[in-house]
């Protein structure tokens, strides 16, 4: 079965009485593992799938693999690299739909969003570092004392790079971390989240028949503990890049520590929005309520804090809740504008953010917990929720929440809301909504995030550099900063004469 088509047909469409079970993927084979897990549907509650449930042993193969692997690899031209890296995004792209529906079957999300945003945007990293790297170019200099010499840098690849993602856009940021990793010509372990590895254990497939070398991809999956911490503590890796929460990103960098290694983090959010008087709310609102509540407002861009000035304070929540109402809510097949959330876990620590606003009396305008009938009865569902009269020091507004949840806050000052909107220990992203130049541009230089996106949302131009500051991230992903972090820059000093 070692092709797409093939993995694709097994998870969605060939009919079995057994649950199916997907495998590692080690050095160009697929491996099955002692034991397993259930990955459950979300929408259903159902497990659907047996995943493996790798250990340290498993990391050790998949690592030697790469190691091995890695000296003919680095070796290799970036024009070869970058037509290999083409065929994988071809090969994704020609099985777009089938991808989304899978994606929304394991994750949750509504296949309508998967097809416009998840496996687009894979297709696209591929084909964006695929590209990327057939263009960087680095600088020389000709010096004339105190002799004279050509100075210029080579960027070596580093090694085998350990890649650990997260669920939320299972393929989408993985590929955001395997184009880059493999143009600039290291080889892989990765390691998706156990919560969601259907596509990944597919795409493993497109490298097969993309004609990538064994050993260069490799994948272990398995939960944080038993198969990203063997990854993140083997010496043979000097690079760990990963995307998920802050708890495990700081726990990650506690580790890697002694052992010197490079380490990107991308963490949490607890993104402000801040609208002031000047816009067009009807204009406005649209975006604003899907930045949200899109994919169940599990993207660690989506606004979570609103503040918004006191002079359309009203205006706005009334037009945010008829907007919040308009979403639809239930079965991911069904394209509703929201899915379910990605596990009963995670619903459980998101609707327990609703009893605390019980808890602590504030008004919630709209959401909840919706009654889903039919298959759907059991899945993970929450209605797009809107809470106000909040205080500031509430978890409301201080937690990473990470569903359909947000609270609006009224502000007076452009000085009030930029202390407010710092005031978290988060800095990924925020929004300002303003018609003002002036306004635009002095408040996004003044907030500690990494993007501010300024009367729009989630428009993301991959030569920019993205990543978060505070707790939110530690280095930045894009064109430049990927192949910079991806790589080790040496300057080879030659003398003349
Ligand atoms: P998570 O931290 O629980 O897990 C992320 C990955 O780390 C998973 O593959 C998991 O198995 C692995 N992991 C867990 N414990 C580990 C350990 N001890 N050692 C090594 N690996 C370990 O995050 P999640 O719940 O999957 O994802 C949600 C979080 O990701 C949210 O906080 C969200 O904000 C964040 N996120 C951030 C970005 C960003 O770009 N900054 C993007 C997406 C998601």
């Amino acid at each position: 079965m070692e092709n797409v088509s093939c993995a694709l047909d097994f998870l969605l469409h060939e009919p079995t009485d057994q649950t199916r079970t997907i495998s590692n993927f080690i050095n160009g084979k697929f491996v099955e593992t002692t034991q397993n897990l259930e990955s459950v549907n979300p929408a259903t509650g159902e497990a659907w799938l047996k995943i493996p449930r790798s250990n340290a042993n498993d990391v050790d193969r998949a690592v030697t693999a790469a190691h091995h692997a890695f000296a003919e690899w680095s070796s290799t031209s970036v024009q070869h690299r970058s037509r290999l890296l083409n065929k994988v995004a071809d090969l994704v792209e020609k099985h777009l739909d089938d991808f989304a529906r899978l994606e929304s079957k394991d994750q949750g999300k509504p296949i309508y969003l998967a097809k416009a945003i998840d496996i687009p945007r894979c297709v696209h990293n591929f084909r964006f570092f695929a590209t990327a790297i057939l263009h960087h170019t680095n600088p020389s200099i000709i010096q004339k004392e105190p002799v004279e010499a050509v100075n210029y840098v080579k960027n070596d690849p580093v090694g085998v790079a350990g890649l650990i993602s997260p669920w939320n856009l299972p393929l989408y940021l993985l590929s955001f971390k395997l184009a880059p990793a493999l143009a600039c010509g290291n080889t892989v372990v990765c390691k998706p989240s156990e919560i969601t590895s259907a596509t990944a254990w597919v795409l493993m497939h497109a490298f097969v028949e993309a004609g990538f070398p064994a050993g260069v991809v490799n994948m272990v999956i398995g939960t944080g503990p038993e198969a990203g911490e063997p990854l993140v503590n083997d010496p043979r890796v000097p690079l760990i890049s990963f995307t998920g929460s802050t708890v495990v990103g700081k726990k990650i960098a506690a580790l890697a520590a002694p052992l010197n290694k490079k380490v990107s983090l991308e963490m949490g959010g607890k993104n402000a929005c801040i609208v002031f008087p000047s816009v067009d709310l009807d204009e406005v609102v649209p975006t604003i309520t899907r930045s949200c509540f899109i994919n169940q407002g599990e993207i660690c861009l989506c606004s979570s804090r609103l503040y918004v000035h006191r002079e359309i304070f009203d205006d706005f929540c009334t037009k945010l809740v008829e907007k919040a109402h308009e979403m639809t809510v239930g079965d991911p097949e069904e394209n509703k504008t929201l899915g379910a959330l990605v596990s009963d876990i995670h619903y459980k620590k998101v609707t327990s953010y609703i009893d605390i606003a019980k808890d602590e009396n504030c008004t919630i305008l709209c959401g909840g917990v919706p009654e889903i009938e039919g298959k759907c009865s059991n899945g993970y569902f929450v209605s797009p929720t809107v809470v106000v009269d909040v205080k500031e020091e509430s978890r409301l507004l201080n937690e990473e929440i990470f569903g359909p949840i947000v609270c609006v806050v009224p502000f007076d000052t452009r000085d009030e809301v930029i202390e407010k909107a710092n005031s978290v220990p988060y800095g990924l992203s925020a929004s300002v909504w303003s018609k003002n130049v002036d306004e635009v541009h002095s408040v996004a230089g003044a907030l500690r995030v990494g993007t501010v996106w300024c009367n729009c949302w989630l428009v993301r131009e991959l030569n920019m550099p993205f990543g978060g500051t505070k707790d939110s991230g530690l280095g930045r992903e894009g064109a430049a900063d990927s192949i910079h972090f991806f790589t080790e820059q040496k300057t080879i000093c030659v003398k003349i004469n």
